[in-house]
């Protein structure tokens, strides 16, 4: 660049950087007043001192006039100031910033030298020590704008050395000497503090720039490319605040993929990444205007439906979300069919805030998955209800003693080949003083959403084994351990404990764990199989077909049983699909070579179908309700009773269990 060039750059404003004009202007901004207090109270002290031997169009007018000329700039300014600072407008009050810079140093200058002829000695030093001092405050005031600090200068500094270099008088000469150099070294370090400036708001906004970088990264899921968990909890309480300034609704949702473990276990990581990618790209695609969508985490998404749409409005957007989710997904070398379950809860209706908005959401979808598998579910006053009866169950349950409150119920599993029981399940009960008797389904939720069922688990383990104590050496108990219990081997190793010092031998118990627990962490599961194992205990997985069955569960876990959920039983007679796959799960268990229990089955014809399918191992109200402690001799006598009276009549046996223990009220 050529000298003339740089000169000129050094004149001009930058208007490429836009962060520094800002930054420029509100530097400025902060000094102008004081900049302007300098410049006219030197004036006035100058016109002061001439009162007597100028003119008065000089010393009143010049002043005056100048004045006028700051109030009009510094209005602007103020103006200015009011509105928000973007570059544009930065722009236009640094230009106006340093045009004003060039004619009111003109006429200052011209002013204060228009005044030298009429003063004396003293006077003509005033005007001198006046330019000098006064031009160097507003070099420092305009520091942060190069071309105007460089225009006052030179408008007011150069005519100023010439006029007393060229005075004629020694002293004025040596004046302007050393205004010279001061302005020359003034220059120098204003050009520095510049250019520092300038590095300054470059490096800001290259800072600035990284972090808004690194905050775009840390709120987007690496995976699938959408909003995380972060983003998404920002973004609803966002959605909430604005929705709630314009009185209208919306709804938060929460999506669960159905099915994706399986996937996910069956055909590795790999492909199971591809899957939630597929899913992202699906929400992503979903033309419904309104629709945020985030991963949450796993095979969990969460939404934002930004509109005040009705309940069954909603209903159906969710329904047709659930379709797409439900399209096959063509994955490298297989094609895998997932489903969506989601929960939705309406603001304001379902909840004020985030938090609220989302656990109720959960809560629906909670519902979803158990009652309406890959629909949507919108929180309703129902569920309401529920939340606050559960939360009613869980006060009783904290507040409760469970070594008093707690009691077990035993339920005989049958060999329905021998006739005879060999083995009894461990049922909890809980009388609660304030709520009456409360059903395990209520209170065993209850006590694992909130952590207490560990508590529960070992009163129970101790209450269970020390029943059995009393039973004849070869009769089974089977134990229910729920998903917390397992969860981490110090709960296992509590629970091991229990057993060690119950003087029960371990052999004859089995730990009961359902699908859902294994499905949570596998290596845990199967960590905590193992240890029971070692300890000589058996094993059995509960509630086997409902879950997210997986074959590769049922082979790599150690265990020594399966019970077959009610479910299938209670249809077994009328329901093809469910005696197929009751005949399937039966065959697998023999090729495992492990037992098999089924349960629920409560009439005979259920127990003649099940026997002709080769199950022996059956538990449910046709043989016998789960019963007191206290009631389990009686039954294992009459039992014994019976065999015998139908060995002497050779009849087939066929017990007729119901007449004898009256049915009623024990479950
Ligand atoms: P589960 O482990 O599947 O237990 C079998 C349930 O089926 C018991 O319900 C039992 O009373 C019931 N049942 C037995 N025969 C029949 C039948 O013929 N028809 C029908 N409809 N039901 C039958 P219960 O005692 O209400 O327990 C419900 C669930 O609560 C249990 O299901 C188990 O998941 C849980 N639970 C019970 N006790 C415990 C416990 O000590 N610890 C843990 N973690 N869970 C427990
Ligand atoms: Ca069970
Ligand atoms: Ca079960």
């Amino acid at each position: 660049m050529t000298i003339i060039g740089k000169i000129a750059t050094m004149f001009a404003i930058r208007k490429e950087q836009p962060e520094l004009l800002i930054a420029q202007a509100k530097a400025f901004s902060r000094q102008v007043p004081m900049m302007y207090l300098v410049v006219l109270v030197n004036a006035f002290a100058l016109a002061y001192t001439h009162l007597e031997s100028a003119p008065k169009a000089l010393t009143f007018g010049g002043p005056l006039v100048l004045t006028l000329a700051c109030a009009v700039r510094m209005l602007s300014w103020w103006r200015l100031r009011e509105q928000a600072m973007d570059a544009d407008r930065a722009l236009k009050m640094l230009s106006g910033t340093v045009r004003a810079a060039g004619v009111l140093g003109a006429a200052f200058m011209a002013w204060s030298l228009s005044l030298y002829p009429y003063g004396d000695a003293y006077q003509q030093a005033h005007i001198a020590f006046y330019m000098a001092i006064t031009v160097i405050a507003c070099i420092f005031c305009l520091m942060h704008l190069r071309p105007a600090a460089l225009i006052v200068t030179a408008v007011v500094l150069a005519p100023m050395v010439l006029f007393f270099g060229f005075s004629g008088q020694t002293v004025f000469q040596a004046i302007a000497v050393n205004v010279a150099i001061v302005a020359a070294v003034m220059i120098v370090i204003l050009l520095i503090h510049y250019r520092e400036f300038a590095d300054l708001v470059a490096a800001r906004v290259e800072a600035q720039k990284l972090s808004d970088d690194n905050d775009r990264l840390a709120n987007l899921d690496s995976l699938t490319g959408l909003p995380n968990r972060r983003r998404f909890f920002r973004e609803v309480d966002l959605h909430v605040a604005r929705a709630r300034e314009e009185g209208r609704g919306l709804f938060v949702g929460v999506l669960d993929l159905d099915g994706f473990k399986p996937v996910n276990d069956a055909f590795g990581h790999a492909t199971g990444d591809r899957l939630l990618i597929e899913v992202g790209r699906r929400l992503e695609a979903f033309d419904a205007r309104p629709l945020f969508a985030a991963r949450l985490g796993g095979d969990e998404f969460g939404l934002i439906i930004d509109a005040s749409l009705t309940a069954d409005e909603v209903r159906q957007l969710g329904r047709s979300l659930c379709d797409v989710l439900r399209q096959p997904y063509r994955l490298p070398g297989v094609t895998a069919q997932v489903a969506g379950s989601i929960g939705l809860c309406p603001f304001p209706a379902g909840g004020d805030t985030a938090e609220q908005l989302f656990e109720r959401a959960d809560y629906a979808l909670y519902h979803a998955k158990q009652n309406l598998k890959g629909s949507a579910v919108l929180f309703d006053e129902r569920h309401e209800a529920d939340i606050r009866e559960i939360s009613r169950v869980e006060q009783a349950l904290r507040r409760a003693d469970l070594v008093r409150e707690m009691h077990i119920h035993f339920q005989p599993i049958l060999d329905t080949a021998g006739g005879r029981t060999v083995a009894f399940e461990a049922l909890a009960r809980w009388s609660s003083p304030e709520l009456g008797d409360v059903p395990p389904g209520v209170f065993i939720n209850a006590a694992e959403r909130s952590g207490q069922i560990v508590q529960i688990t070992r009163v129970l383990v101790q209450k269970a084994l020390s029943a059995v104590r009393n039973w004849p050496m070869d009769m089974r108990v089977s134990i229910n351990l729920s998903v917390r219990d397992i969860a981490s081997m110090e709960t296992v190793e509590e629970i091991i404990e229990i057993v060690r010092q119950s003087q029960v031998a371990p052999h004859r118990i089995d730990f009961e764990i359902t699908e859902t627990a294994v499905v949570n962490d596998f290596d845990q599961a199967r960590a905590a199989l193992a240890a029971f194992h070692a300890l000589g205990a058996r094993t059995a997985l509960d509630d086997f077909g409902i879950g997210h069955s997986s074959l590769n569960h049922v082979r790599l876990l150690p265990l020594d049983k399966l019970k077959i959920d009610a479910s299938f039983v209670s249809d077994i007679d009328h329901h093809r699909p469910s005696e197929d796959i009751v005949k399937t799960m039966l065959e697998l268990c023999r090729n495992l070579r492990i037992d098999c229990v089924v349960e629920g089955v409560e009439t005979d014809v259920q127990r003649d179908k099940l026997t002709s399918l080769g199950a022996s191992y059956m538990q449910g109200y046709l043989f016998a309700r789960p019963m007191p402690a206290s009631a389990v001799a009686d039954w294992l006598a009459g039992e014994s009773r019976r065999k015998i009276r139908a060995q002497r009549t050779k009849a087939v046996v066929r017990p007729a269990w119901d007449e004898e223990f009256g049915l009623q009220g024990l479950g």
